[in-house]
């Protein structure tokens, strides 16, 4: 009799490197003889694999455990299994104290342990055993994938994320990575080139070099040199077959000449760049331990315009950081005002249990965060329509990557992340780039016609 193919599911929160885990998790388990399930209800194995950074992340992923262990009593009274695991950022920061909590789940890892998942589900399907790995190996981590079986499907018609950083080393007041993700850790550059070169031979054509850190990379080469991140864009823009290059996160006191310079020479290096600022007060910004003040940020700025004058910005913002008052406020909306951003992440502060500014005095209400980030949001908006309006009736090169709202139209990417909608575009042009003429402004959205 034909063995019953086992499927897993996993969930999978937070920001751009959690999806890149959660892809190289898929690898691992298909490597198991696990396959691809849609619905955890039809699922022997569901990883929830989680986020820290927003408000009340733990509380969900608990409700979420609930939920599975309804599942798992369901199926343990016919004789059958429910293997749970909890993976991400909740994973390391809470570490044994999920199982303790949760007995249903049989697995916790974190962000730097999941190469060894194999071992992992072995010990629990055959010892029954629950199973917490919370170290830091990193380096260990990245040289184990580097002989996982690929999985095609990492690329999402024509686009691929590759981390190439993890950790941080910046102990930002507000901020839990560095307690969750370690140190600040750089892939060896073959190691890097290798992937994306397999990648670009299986079809993708846009790269997003990740890291918490990206432009802190500072990767071995073979020759024993430290390549920063400029160098090793400036390698990765020599592949032929690639046509696009994205890094993020920037962290703006990391921006070295190298990187200047890539921007200014490699036209496959998008002129979009996600340089969170976080706030525009320099009294704020160093209770935030941020390493920038306004003034240099701005500078920053003017020196990667110089160097490629269309290239534009986004950008994180948190309100109501203890001590911010109307004033401090009051800068961050000059700053919004001075570079205008194209688009923006905005949060109102909300502390984090084992970071400094939880302990600091004078917290804003709630209230008066809110209202702060209404007036914020609001004027990030308009920075966006205006910047959107401007493109109308320029014509852009679009990586079509989903189909639309509507019956033969498809969804891609301009070079600055906006979404262009194009109505009977050919049917295969999913995963390739088209010149696309921008007929309307949408404010978060835009509508084109092919040209080419
Ligand atoms: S730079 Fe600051 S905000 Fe970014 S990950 Fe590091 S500590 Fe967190």
């Amino acid at each position: 009799m034909q063995e019953k193919q086992k499927k897993y599911h996993i969930k999978t929160w937070g920001c751009q490197m959690n999806v890149y885990d959660s892809q190289r998790i898929s690898e691992i388990l298909q490597s198991l003889g696990y396959v691809l399930s849609e619905d955890a209800t039809e699922s022997d194995l569901v990883i929830l694999n989680t986020c820290h950074v927003r408000e009340k992340a733990t509380e969900k992923v608990y409700s979420d455990i609930g939920r599975l262990n309804i599942l798992k009593q369901r199926r343990q009274k016919v004789g059958q299994s429910l293997i749970i695991g909890v993976s991400g950022c909740v994973a390391q920061a809470e570490g044994e104290e999920i199982i303790r909590r949760a007995p249903c789940v049989d697995l916790v890892f974190g962000p730097q342990t999941w190469h060894r998942l194999s071992s992992m589900i072995k010990k629990i399907e055959e010892e029954n055993a629950k199973v917490c790995d919370t170290d830091f190996p990193v380096e260990e981590k990245f040289d184990s994938i580097q002989n996982t079986a690929f999985d095609k499907s990492r690329i999402n018609n024509g686009s691929a994320f590759i981390a190439v950083q993890e950790g941080c080393d910046k102990f930002c007041t507000y901020c839990v990575v560095p307690y969750t993700r370690g140190a600040e850790y750089s892939r060896p550059t073959w190691q890097v080139l290798e992937e994306i070169n397999r990648l670009v031979k299986e079809g993708a054509k846009e790269i997003t070099l990740l890291g918490q850190n990206v432009n802190a990379y500072h990767g071995m080469s073979h020759d024993n040199s430290e390549w920063s991140l400029g160098k090793l864009i400036e390698k990765i823009s020599s592949i032929e077959g690639l046509q696009r290059i994205r890094y993020l996160t920037s962290y703006p006191a990391e921006v070295d000449d190298t990187l200047i310079s890539a921007h200014k020479n490699l036209p496959k290096l998008m002129p979009f760049l996600h340089l969170p600022i976080q706030a525009g007060s320099n009294r704020i910004l160093r209770s935030m331990n941020r390493n920038h003040t306004k003034e240099q940020y701005l500078d920053l700025i003017a020196k990667l315009k110089e160097a490629r004058s269309d290239l534009a910005f986004s950008s994180d913002f948190i309100v109501g950081f203890p001590g911010e008052t109307i004033e401090d406020f009051e800068e961050t909306l000059d700053i919004v005002n001075r570079v205008g951003f194209i688009q923006s992440f905005s949060f109102a502060y909300s502390p984090r249990l084992g970071t400094p500014s939880i302990d600091y005095e004078n917290q804003v209400p709630l209230e008066e965060k809110e209202r702060r980030l209404y007036i914020l949001q609001d004027l990030l908006k308009q920075k966006q329509r205006e910047f959107n309006e401007k493109t109308v009736g320029q014509i852009m090169d679009v990586l079509f990557e989903r189909q639309g709202k509507f019956a033969g139209q498809l969804v891609g990417k301009s070079p600055y992340m906006q979404a262009v909608a194009v109505d009977n575009a050919p049917t295969d042009a999913l995963g390739k780039i088209y010149k696309v003429k921008i007929t309307k402004n949408y404010n978060t959205s835009l509508i084109g016609e092919i040209v080419e």
